[in-house]
């Protein structure tokens, strides 16, 4: 079996894709799992995007434990014989992706950007040396325990009538002694760059805090409307918040459209941003590296690029 849990349901959705594809090379059959919502719909989408077989698990948990959660999965994976855990990569997913492979003494590879079976062994990539270099690892033993971002893997065309079964089972778990003594939500300001299909992105090259309105205007003349940043924008001079921050350390974005403003190119950026569709640079100097993710290079100075970028945008769409 593949198995496939993320509390997000995108990335689930991602993720049943990749477990499809393996399921076909490995003859076996892919699951999803639910933990902690009894949702009938969800499950059927699920089944529409590849599952083969959900299975809702009850609980009364009231927070999530990645112990408590790690002894479900230690479970279903007895239970079903799986060769493959797909979890999403976010920060509970390799949490309980690497306490799960503790309990199960075997290997556990986080942040995958490519999954597929060579010489009949799972094998997975992973972006290492700040996105200099991809580590091809194999797993020697079953099952494979291996977290995926969001972003990695489209997925696939939904399928409405595609048939699959939907069990209900109790969970079973041993009650954690850990206690969770706060959960502060984080305030954020609705912004979602992950998700975005356009983003206006500006680096170091601007001089100050005010000059965003020239990303702003531009973003706002654009569908996408979303603003993006590099690090120093968020972490150093903090003139946006961090939900802004595209990077390495910072979101993984996938856009349609991706323009860079002042943005010098070094890789830590570039590993947030090298998935996007059509890329346009915007620098004074020729010779940034910006360029050389770029389809598209404007050499020049953004205060003069972009206000006459967002009149020209501004015309042709009326
Ligand atoms: C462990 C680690 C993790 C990191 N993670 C991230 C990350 O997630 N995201 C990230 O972005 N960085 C990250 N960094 C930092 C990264 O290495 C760079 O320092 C950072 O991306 C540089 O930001 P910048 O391009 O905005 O600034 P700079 O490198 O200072 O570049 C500014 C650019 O603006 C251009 N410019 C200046 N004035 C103008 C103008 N008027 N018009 C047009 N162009 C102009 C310049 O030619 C230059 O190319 C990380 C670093 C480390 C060590």
């Amino acid at each position: 079996m593949i198995l496939v849990y993320s509390e997000s349901k995108n990335l689930t959705i991602e993720l049943l894709h990749k477990a499809t594809d393996l399921a076909k090379e490995l003859k076996t059959k892919t699951i999803a799992i639910i933990i902690g919502k009894d949702d009938d719909s969800l499950a059927q989408e699920y089944i529409a995007y590849g599952a083969d077989k959900v299975l809702q698990v009850e609980s009364n948990l009231e927070q999530y434990k990645a112990e408590e959660y790690a002894d479900i999965l230690d479970h279903i994976i007895k239970d079903t014989k799986t060769q493959v855990v797909l979890i999403g990569s976010d920060k509970n997913g390799k949490e309980l992706a690497s306490r799960l492979a503790g309990r199960l003494d075997i290997g556990c590879i986080i942040d995958a950007t490519n999954v597929y079976i060579k010489d009949g062994k799972v094998t997975a990539e992973r972006v290492v040396y700040s996105g200099n270099a991809i580590s091809v690892e194999q797993f020697n033993s079953a099952p494979s325990v291996i977290t995926v971002p969001s972003k990695v893997f489209d997925p696939s065309p939904k399928d409405d009538k595609r048939k699959g079964d939907i069990e209900k089972v109790k969970a079973s778990f041993e009650k954690s002694a850990s206690i969770v003594a706060n959960v502060a939500e984080l305030q954020s300001g609705g912004v979602n760059v992950e998700d975005a299909e356009i983003i206006v992105s500006c680096g170091r090259g601007m001089k100050n805090k005010e000059d965003l309105k020239l990303v702003n205007d531009l973003a706002e003349v654009l569908k996408g409307k979303t603003i993006g940043c590099s690090r120093p924008i968020a972490a150093d001079l903090k003139w946006l918040p961090e939900e802004h921050w595209i990077g390495l350390s910072g979101h993984k974005v996938k856009p349609k459209l991706y323009i860079a403003a002042g943005i010098s190119g070094q890789i830590q950026h570039i590993a947030g941003m090298r998935d996007s569709g059509v890329v346009v640079a915007i620098n004074k100097d020729a010779d940034a590296l910006i360029f050389k993710s770029a389809d598209y290079g404007i050499v020049g100075d953004l205060y003069k690029v972009l206000p006459k970028l967002t009149e020209a945008i501004k015309a042709k769409m009326g």
